[in-house]
Formats: C-alpha cells, sequence, structure tokens
C-alpha cells in the first residue's frame, strides 16, 4: 500500500484529493489545523517543522507521495499569514520530506499552486524575491506594512510556481518526480471567503468560464492522482492549468 502525505486534507480540494487517493487504495497522513492524522499550523517554522517531524515518525522515514494543498485565501489578514501558509508551508515540507521520499516507491510530489500565479505581472515583485530568497521575516514585512492584498496570494503562488521549476535537478538526480497543479476557481470555503470581501468579490464574480461551468473537487483530484501514478513517469518540473479554459481565455497568447 502506497503511504500519501498531504497539507489541506480537511476540506475543500484537498478533501476532495484525500477522497480520491483513499479510493485508490493510498494510506493517507493528513496535516491541517483540525480533522486530521497530524494537527498542526503551518503559518510557522514550528508548526512546520512538527508536520515534517510527525509524517516522518508516522510513514517510519519512507514515503511514496506527498501532495502540499494547504493554503488560503488573498482576501485573509493578516497577508504575512497567506504568504507564509502559501509559499513556506509548501516548500518547506517539501524540502523537508525529500529524503523520505528518496526512499519511497515510484516518488513523486505535486503541489497546489492556482491559475492567479501569473495574471499579474510579478516576475520582478519584491515580495516575490523575498519568498524565492527564503526570507519569511522580509516576506511577511512587505505583505504586511504595503498591505499588499491579493498580490500576498498571487504573489504566493507565482513563487511556489518558480520554486517547483527551480527544484528539477534536485528532485531529477533524486529520482523523486514534482510538479504544480494551477487550478481556477473551485467553490470551497477558501473561494467563500474570497466572494464575501468586496475587495475580490466583483472579480471572482465576472468569471466566465470558457468550457461552461466552474470546477469541483474532483476535477483537480483525478489530475493529481494521474501525477501522482506511474503513467506520469515523464512527467517532472511541469505546471498544469486545469481551469475550464479560463487562464487561456485571460493570456491567450502566453504559455
Ligand atoms: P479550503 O479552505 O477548502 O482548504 C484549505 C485547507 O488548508 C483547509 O483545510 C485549511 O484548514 C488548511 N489550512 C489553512 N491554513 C492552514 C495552516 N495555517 N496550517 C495548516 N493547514 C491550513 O480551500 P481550497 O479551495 O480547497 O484550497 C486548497 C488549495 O487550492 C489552496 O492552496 C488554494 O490556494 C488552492 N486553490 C484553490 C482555488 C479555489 O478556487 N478554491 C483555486 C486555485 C487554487
Amino acid at each position: 500500500m502506497l503511504t500519501t502525505a498531504m497539507t489541506g486534507s480537511g476540506s475543500g480540494i484537498g478533501a476532495g484529493i484525500r477522497q480520491q487517493l483513499e479510493s485508490d487504495g493510498h494510506r493517507v497522513i493528513g496535516v491541517d489545523l483540525k480533522n486530521a492524522e497530524i494537527e498542526a499550523d503551518l503559518s510557522g517554522p514550528e508548526g512546520r517543522e512538527r508536520a515534517i517531524e510527525e509524517i516522518l515518525a508516522a510513514c517510519d522515514g519512507r514515503l511514496d507521495r506527498l501532495v502540499t494543498c494547504a493554503g488560503l485565501p488573498g482576501s485573509a489578514k493578516p497577508r504575512s499569514r497567506v504568504t507564509s501558509v502559501n509559499y513556506f508551508g509548501a516548500v518547506e515540507l517539501l524540502d523537508g520530506l525529500l529524503p523520505a521520499l528518496e526512499r519511497g516507491e515510484q516518488p513523486a510530489a505535486v503541489s497546489i499552486v492556482s491559475n492567479s500565479a501569473q495574471i499579474a505581472p510579478l516576475d520582478e515583485h519584491p515580495l516575490v524575491a523575498a519568498l524565492l530568497d527564503h526570507d519569511e521575516t522580509l516576506a511577511s514585512r512587505i505583505a504586511d506594512e504595503h498591505d499588499v492584498g491579493p498580490i500576498a496570494y498571487m504573489g504566493s503562488k507565482h513563487a511556489l510556481g518558480r520554486a517547483i521549476r527551480r527544484r528539477v535537478r534536485k528532485w531529477g538526480d533524486a529520482r523523486v518526480r514534482l510538479n504544480g497543479v494551477c487550478p481556477g476557481p473551485i467553490r470551497t470555503p477558501l473561494l467563500e471567503a474570497d466572494m464575501s470581501d468586496p475587495m475580490t468579490r466583483h472579480a471572482i464574480e465576472s468569471i466566465d468560464i470558457p468550457i461552461g461551468r466552474w470546477g469541483e473537487p474532483a476535477d483537480i483530484a483525478k489530475l493529481v492522482a494521474f501525477l501522482l501514478g506511474p503513467d506520469a513517469g515523464w512527467i517532472h518540473g511541469s505546471l498544469f492549468y486545469i481551469d475550464g479554459g479560463n487562464d487561456a481565455e485571460i493570456r491567450p497568447d502566453r504559455f
């Protein structure tokens, strides 16, 4: 039986991924604020270190799959909590669990990013630079002092996508595949939170998905399950948009 650790297992997309993986026969070690095998707060280094230690104890140091899915919406405050959970909560678990994944069977990891990661021109944004420098103090200061609003969310996801791509050689040498999945809008508590925020509500309400419907957690879960499986054995360092055509319509001439 494959052993899979995942964050954000208790709600929304993560709960859908958990259900899919369990029906595929995985033993899932969930990490979440509550209702999970490991209850940990990924917004700070202590919670992240404890989550890694408890995962390692639960899997005897040998992990087959990892999914990082925990995240906060752009409307959450303080903004630094958004960047800490969405970026450091993903990257530190990826890095901390790589040695255990190296000992796994056909090991692979998937991080849940977002199709908003490339919507704004964030390549040179100081918040993204601080995140990629792994400077949580500076990133938190930029996020809070400038009250960057939705940039905290989009910037954390933009940096996460780049962090995945930057790890392609190290993870490839370790024979552990790492990919990112970039969902469009899915009705979950995270999206509901943004719907009740005046700053983000209008942008969400105006979304018109080309394929004619919004997504469901199960849509994302099926792609994640495929990317974690043996049929995806040559897929590594890739970011997959899964959004009913939303990103392609917004940025038709970039990919
Ligand atoms: P959700 O709110 O349903 O689930 C998020 C989960 O993360 C929850 O279980 C929550 O408890 C957990 N979490 C939040 N803060 C945490 C912390 N400090 N420590 C540990 N766990 C914490 O939201 P969702 O929509 O299912 O989001 C899952 C992922 O998908 C997120 O990374 C989100 O950014 C991404 N995403 C969502 C959408 C969407 O439209 N819903 C679109 C693109 C990307």
